[in-house]
């Protein structure tokens, strides 16, 4: 059922259009021609992951995986710009924000700082059964996830500064068979069943119109994300932060966690420098020539 509504004000001739079964309220102004829609029931959900907040990697010699403990944590840069692009969707077009990330207890705090700066709600994806997920085992669980929320755009960083492959949001629409875009630095327009954006590439941009639902991932060239407020983090303070378990997700055991996770890493070592170092000495041409025979002896001519 669409009820239509037109009225005049000092800046200007208006029409307004609801549409009960889409929850749309879509307002014309009819000097300008623009039109903006705003859906009620826009759900917009952002992945974020939390990452060590050092350069320093630590890898469990046993298992192969990332150590996190006992490392400071932030939200992983990317994932601010997520954030900031979601928030400012829904100040333009309505809607609901919800941050959700996988990982375990202590990734509460990547949420909170997510819900100060002013998201409507935070979902802690964790269980023991997700320990040791890869980036299919971390998309497959992440779309259950998603698929139960319920979802219209998501959004993730380009990639997380630690794991570094750029594989979790596109994994994630395959997974949900939605259309995804990578790299957006720009929202151009967001209609009532379609979004266009820029696509950052090396010699410029591309324009990609998608249906919605759609999954977008994100740098950070796309906004400058807001600070968390003194209300925003009062907010956050108090906020219960629900947590999704393996049981809730309805998800196959054998999908998640380790024995989910197809990539199996063989062996992963910090690089040790070697302290083998040779100063060449006499005429630059002796110099030249000795090197080259260094070269090639190393094998690298
Ligand atoms: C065999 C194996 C075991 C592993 N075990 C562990 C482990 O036990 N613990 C661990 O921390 N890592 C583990 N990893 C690394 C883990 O797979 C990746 O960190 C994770 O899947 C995300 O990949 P990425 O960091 O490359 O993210 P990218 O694909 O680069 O991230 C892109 C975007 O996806 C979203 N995203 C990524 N991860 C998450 C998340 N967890 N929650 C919400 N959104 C997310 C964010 O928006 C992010 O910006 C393991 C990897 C392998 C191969």
């Amino acid at each position: 059922m669409r009820y239509f509504l037109n009225f005049k004000t000092s800046i200007g001739k208006f029409g307004l259009i609801q549409d009960i079964e889409k929850k749309t309220l879509k307002v014309y102004n009819f000097n300008s021609c623009c039109k903006i829609i705003f859906r009620d029931n826009m759900n917009i959900i952002v992945c974020i992951k939390q990452v060590p907040d050092t350069a320093e990697i630590k890898i469990n010699p046993h298992t192969n995986t990332l150590m996190r403990e006992g490392v400071p944590s932030i939200i992983n840069p990317y994932d601010l710009h997520a954030i900031e692009a979601a928030l400012q969707l829904k100040e333009n077009k309505g809607g609901k924000v919800t941050v959700i990330t996988m990982g375990p207890p202590q990734a509460e705090d990547a949420l909170r700082e997510a819900l100060a700066m002013g998201v409507d709600e935070a979902k802690l994806i964790s269980d023991k059964a997700f320990a040791g997920s890869d980036t299919w085992a971390t998309a497959y669980t992440l779309s259950k996830a998603i698929e139960k929320l319920g979802f219209d755009i998501i959004l993730c960083g380009k990639q997380a500064i630690d794991g570094d492959t750029a594989q979790v949001g596109p994994e994630i629409a395959e997974l949900l068979d939605i259309p995804h875009i990578a790299y957006v630095n720009l929202i151009k327009e967001l209609g009532d069943d379609y979004i266009i954006v820029h696509r950052l590439m090396d010699d410029g941009y591309d324009i990609v119109q998608a249906s919605l639902p759609v999954l977008l991932t994100v740098v950070k060239e796309l906004n400058v994300p807001r600070l968390p407020s003194l209300k925003g983090k009062l907010i956050a303070k108090k906020a219960s932060i629900p947590v999704i378990t393996f049981k809730d997700l309805g998800a196959q055991e054998e999908n998640v966690g380790l024995q989910g996770s197809p990539t199996k890493v063989k062996n992963i070592f910090a690089q040790t420098m070697k302290g083998d170092r040779k100063i060449l000495e006499g005429d630059i041409e002796k110099q030249v020539e000795e090197l080259l025979e260094v070269l090639k002896n190393l094998k690298c001519l």
